[in-house]
């Protein structure tokens, strides 16, 4: 096996703007600078700028389409840092690059939505002052506003007006298809996963289950809730990870509630933000969005049992999978009806589902870091765990 750089990364498939995939047979081994796996937003991003820096580079993704996992199955949150009272370190990481991702993808953000967050009266572990002044300390905008407008009398200490937007994620898979589709030296394997990891001094050799096979010196394993599982491929140490099989349901909102998105801190509360600009409202609640907990190495939860392409070694995208664990949405909506008034109301349709990853650190101090851990130099596996979707930026410094 020689890795030798620079050649044709060979025959694979091509996308279109539109995100059709058109795969032709492989005949040899495609040797590229870089393969990316995954094809979320972080591994477009870095596809992104891997190519921008010339590089010829082979992106992988089990799923026909991109970004049809975590990237789209998410609460849509442009995270400015209010989310994050208890991590000081978190709030400042997502304020650091919201600006750029924001002017960025700016046809994809919504901003028309006028943001609260709420001190809950009870059982929270942050106070209304201590809110603000978390605030005040991170230099993130904050108003003292009325509770009564949006909430029931006595369910909540203090209401605040904050600059939060939400991103549509539809768009932002367009955007990023379009600015992949013309450059030849990105092939496409999608509808494929990684079967076999073989390497030598210089390069890994990814063989994957059509049959087809990549080399390169570099891998970037970008593959989030799955990234444990490649790691084992490759054969090192797991990452600390705790994962969580979460529900988020989506639902038509009231006319009162439309223009708001509404999230109760800290602790057993719930969150309702728009979902991008689909007009449909996305509700989580800390107690029920998360079904089931795995604590790892691998991801394992009671579903896969009825799954036969879903287990520990090889998650299935639960946003397809007919298995899923029955919907808690009508939890979810009896906790958001015990907090507001009776006109802000949300008319459940449906669920979409997504496994978080979450760093067993994060426990501690509800913080969610992204992570860009070099599992060996040479050949050089990379693994980014990403805690929001605007940090994709901390991919850049690898190019
Ligand atoms: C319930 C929930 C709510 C969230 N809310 C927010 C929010 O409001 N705001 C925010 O900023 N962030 C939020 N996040 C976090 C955010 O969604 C993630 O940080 C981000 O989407 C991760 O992007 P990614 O590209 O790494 O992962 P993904 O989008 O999941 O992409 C990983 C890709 O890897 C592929 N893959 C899997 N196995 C393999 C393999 N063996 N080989 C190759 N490819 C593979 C998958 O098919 C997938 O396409 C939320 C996450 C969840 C789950």
């Amino acid at each position: 096996m020689h890795c030798v750089q620079s050649q044709s990364p060979g025959s694979s498939g091509a996308i279109s703007s539109a995100g059709e995939f058109s795969p032709v047979t492989f005949e040899d081994v495609a040797r590229v600078d870089q393969i990316v796996l995954g094809a979320g937003l972080f591994g477009l991003a870095a596809a992104d700028f891997a190519t921008g820096s010339g590089l010829r580079v082979a992106i992988v993704d089990p799923d026909p389409v991109p970004l049809s996992r975590a990237s789209f199955a998410n609460q849509a949150r442009l995270h400015l840092g209010y989310h994050y009272p208890r991590s000081v370190g978190t709030a400042l990481q997502a304020l650091h690059y919201h600006k750029r991702f924001a002017t960025e993808f700016a046809t994809h953000i919504n901003n028309q939505l006028t943001k609260i967050y709420a001190v809950a009266r009870y059982e929270s572990h942050t106070s209304a002052q201590g809110f603000e002044a978390f605030c005040n300390n991170v230099g993130i905008p904050i108003t003292v506003a009325d509770p009564d407008e949006w909430f029931q009398a006595g369910t909540v200490e203090q209401a605040f007006i904050c600059a939060e937007s939400a991103f549509d994620a539809r768009g932002i898979r367009a955007e990023m298809l379009e600015r992949l589709s013309d450059r030849d030296r990105l092939s496409w394997h999608l509808g494929t996963r990684l079967e076999r990891v073989e390497r030598d001094e210089d390069c890994f050799e990814l063989r994957l289950t059509d049959g087809s096979v990549l080399s390169a010196p570099r891998v970037l394993n970008a593959t989030y809730a799955s990234i444990n599982q490649v790691v084992d491929l490759f054969g090192f140490e797991p990452l600390p990870i705790t994962y969580e099989l979460c529900e988020l349901v989506l639902g038509r909102p009231s006319d009162a509630l439309a223009p708001y998105g509404i999230t109760v801190m800290d602790g057993p509360f719930f969150s309702v933000m728009p979902f991008g600009s689909t007009g449909l409202h996305s509700l989580s609640a800390v107690d029920y969005t998360p079904h089931h907990r795995s604590d790892g190495p691998l991801p394992s939860f009671p579903c896969q049992a009825h799954h036969p392409s879903c287990s520990p070694q090889a998650l299935a995208n639960c946003g397809t999978c007919p298995h899923r664990p029955p919907t808690l949405s009508t939890e979810m909506d009896q906790l958001m009806r015990r907090f507001l008034r009776r006109e802000l109301r949300l008319e459940p349709m449906r669920s979409v589902l997504a496994v978080r990853p979450v760093l067993r650190i994060s426990s501690v101090d509800d913080s969610r870091p992204t992570l860009v851990y070099q599992h060996s130099k040479k050949p050089e596996l990379i693994s980014v765990l990403s805690g929001k979707i605007n940090t994709i930026y901390d991919l850049e410094s690898l190019w």
